[in-house]
């Protein structure tokens, strides 16, 4: 399958910055034809991204409602980011689940609403250092997986990141047979919950992904893609992420 290498610009840049690595990481895209491109920036450039132009470059946000409309005060509903032009969006990112108390019903739930807007859920899942000490990591993701992934979500195609909460912006990232057992582990749980479909369900890598490190992880089975954090907001080395792909 098609890997997809995913840029999460988090709550980083400006509207001049957004549209600058935008229009580079386009420009680059070509180079890269092997991957698919996306890049999520914050809410309120997701727009300005979208609507640069060219092809070559999907574009996403980082979180979305689980309702479609409502009294919500400061929340973004998936119909809207989907008229704005995004076709993915970041779903249970270990940031919001720390941040906003976001569970596995709650992402799940947001997940839902995603689909029902046509948007294509990338939903995060990942053990913390003391689970991972514990030998708890795989127990931890299938739960995630478990709670946090609708019914619907094989048949849109869904995407599934695992990133270790202790590989996020720290450099460090598990060995490459671990984040191999890691993957087939959430590959067998997509076949044992969706069936075929998901055989070719993509599972990306998220956390300290780096153009250094791309190639070798990017190379083992089941890892469709990455998703990356602070190698996305240069353009240079996100390329270069993609072309190891
Ligand atoms: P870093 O690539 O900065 O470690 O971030 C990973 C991440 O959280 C992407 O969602």
């Amino acid at each position: 399958m098609r890997p997809l290498i995913a840029g999460n610009w988090k709550m980083h840049g400006s509207l001049a910055e957004a549209a600058s690595l935008a229009g580079a990481v386009r420009a680059g895209a070509a180079g890269a034809p092997a991957a698919e491109l996306l890049v999520c920036p914050p809410f309120p450039y997701v727009h300005l991204v979208a609507s640069q132009g060219g092809a070559g470059l999907a574009v996403g946000a980082q979180d979305c409602h689980a309702a479609a409309k409502g009294a919500h005060t400061g929340d973004v509903a998936a119909p809207m980011l989907k008229d704005i032009g995004a076709t993915y969006v970041i779903l249970g990112h270990s940031e919001r689940r720390a941040d906003h108390a976001e569970s596995d019903a709650k992402v799940r739930a947001k997940a839902e609403a995603a689909l029902a807007a046509g948007l294509i859920p990338i939903v995060c899942v990942g053990e913390s250092e003391a689970q991972r000490l514990a030998g708890e990591a795989e127990a931890v993701v299938t739960a995630q997986l478990d709670g946090s992934l609708p019914d619907g979500f094989a048949a849109a195609s869904g995407v599934v990141a695992y990133e270790p909460v202790w590989a996020i912006g720290t450099g460090r990232t598990p060995t490459e047979p671990d984040i191999a057992a890691i993957h087939a582990a959430i590959r067998a749980n997509l076949v044992r919950r969706f069936g075929k479909p998901g055989e070719t369900l993509r599972i990306l890598y998220g956390g300290s992904v780096k153009p250094g490190n791309a190639k070798a992880i990017l190379a083992l089975p089941h890892v469709d893609g990455a998703l990356v954090g602070g190698a996305s907001l240069v353009a240079t080395d996100f390329l270069a992420i993609a072309a190891a792909a």
